[in-house]
């Protein structure tokens, strides 16, 4: 089959390593001058690895990226540091990053509080009956269980911080995902995950698949007779394609789509996020902690710092320290209007409150990236709202960030979606 994948993401990619290897005909369209989307990175001449423009990571509990690593040849050149992650109490920083730190953790005091927050964690991560929690919002299934003072300390910030306006109807499957998919020891591709991603798209080429860089595909289109048209500068017709894009695009992308299916891409809520990278001259985290998460009453300008030389070492930036502050968003929030200064001027106040030695002439360079398209907002009963990876399009398919619910976004979810989807179109 001659077949079109509009994306060369994680997930664009991960489909086109089973539907090559499955002997079909493939083409990648991708509208930008990189490979890797939203998980890509960006180098400096003086740098050996690359800085992903999103901070990112992977779990050891990420067994679809891990798989697909392996069916590379390339897990040797997976790490798993353990760097710190820190939560604020009474104007300390505490380590918070398992259910024996979390315990140790004195904002939760050390009576009956800690006890449920125990329990409800355990039960959490025993549970796989997540279709059961989808019923509730985390809001009040957390109130009722682990009681207002634990949730208010703990999970009301989370929320907050990820959702803004959105966050009294998240649901509580979205909780339990990330309680249960989540490790402390977090993990890298040696080099970063452009290097990943740029061995990934060579491997393709090399087995055949075409990628087309710079390529936007501006509609997809029911082809006269059988298969579909393509249109990218010329029109091209495939027996079969793969959309990996964003339901907006993909809405705005194919305007043949039953009513009903269109309405329920355009239906779906995310957030958008505004994250600045910063070059230091000097570490800023002198304790060595990698993630700061920040409660957003406490006024700081954004919700996470993430000191990403404390989890990788500066050596392989050129002894820069690299440092991220970032925030998720509503798409009409101020920080999409702001130039890279403002956001500058904004932001590194709040830095003293990491190092109080810290001073403006310590930043080399900084970089702002922005996407109106983060992190995908799961509302109560959200299973009833994905839209399904065989579009009512014969021969049309869609596998995004936002159908890989209940768990929550991620590359390890973007392979697994990819390549289920993969796997659809080969039959
Ligand atoms: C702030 C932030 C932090 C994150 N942290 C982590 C983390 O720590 N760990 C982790 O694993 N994941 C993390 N993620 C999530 C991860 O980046 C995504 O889940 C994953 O990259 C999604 O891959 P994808 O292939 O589904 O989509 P994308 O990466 O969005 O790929 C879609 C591709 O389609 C292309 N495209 C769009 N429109 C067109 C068009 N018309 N024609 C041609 N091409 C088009 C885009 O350029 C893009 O390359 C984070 C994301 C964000 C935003």
């Amino acid at each position: 089959m001659k077949i079109a994948i509009i994306g060369a993401g994680f997930g664009g990619m991960a489909a086109a390593f089973d539907l090559r290897k499955a002997g079909h005909n493939i083409t990648i369209f991708e509208s930008a001058d990189y490979v890797g989307g939203l998980a890509s990175g960006f180098k400096e001449p003086n740098w050996d690895w690359s800085v992903e423009k999103f901070y990112h990571h992977w779990f050891q509990s990420d067994k679809s990226m891990l798989g697909l690593i392996r069916d590379l040849g390339w897990e040797d050149q997976v790490i798993f540091p353990r760097p710190y992650t820190v939560l604020l109490y009474n104007g300390k920083w505490y380590p918070f990053d398992s259910i024996l730190k979390a315990l140790l953790f004195p904002g939760l005091g050390f009576g009956l509080d800690k006890i449920r927050f125990g329990l409800v964690g355990l039960y959490l991560r025993l549970t796989n009956d997540w279709k059961s929690l989808e019923k509730y919002t985390a809001n009040e299934w957390m109130r009722k269980w682990a009681g207002s003072a634990v949730y208010e300390k703990m999970w009301e910030p989370l929320l907050i911080g990820k959702f803004g306006p959105y966050y009294k109807d998240v649901n509580m499957a979205w909780m339990w995902a990330r309680l249960k998919a989540r490790t402390t020891r977090l993990g890298t591709f040696e080099g970063g995950f452009q290097r990943f991603a740029d061995k990934f798209a060579e491997r393709l080429r090399a087995m055949g698949v075409e990628i087309r860089m710079e390529t936007r595909v501006k509609f997809i289109k029911r082809g006269p007779d059988k298969g579909l048209l393509v249109a990218a500068g010329q029109v091209e017709s495939f027996d079969k394609v793969l959309v990996t894009t964003s339901p907006n695009l993909m809405a705005k992308m194919c305007p043949d789509l039953p009513e009903d299916y269109l309405q329920g891409l355009l239906d779906l809520k995310s957030m958008g996020a505004v994250v600045m990278v910063l070059s230091l001259k000097r570490q800023l985290s002198e304790q060595g902690y990698y993630w700061f998460n920040l409660p957003k009453e406490e006024g700081y300008p954004f919700l996470a710092l993430v000191e990403h030389t404390n989890f990788v070492p500066a050596k392989n930036f050129g002894g820069d320290h690299i440092v991220y502050a970032g925030d998720y968003l509503e798409n009409d929030h101020e920080y999409f209007a702001m130039s890279d200064d403002e956001l500058l001027e904004r932001f590194t106040p709040a830095f003293k409150k990491f190092n109080p030695a810290f001073s403006q002439d310590w930043v080399n360079k900084i970089w702002v990236f922005k996407t109106n398209y983060a992190q995908p907002v799961p509302l109560v009963n959200h299973s009833r709202n994905i839209p399904s990876i065989e579009t009512p399009i014969d021969g049309l398919y869609f596998a995004s960030m936002s159908q890989v619910y209940p768990w929550d976004r991620g590359t390890n979810f973007a392979v697994e979606i990819g390549r289920r989807a993969a796997s659809l179109m080969s039959k």
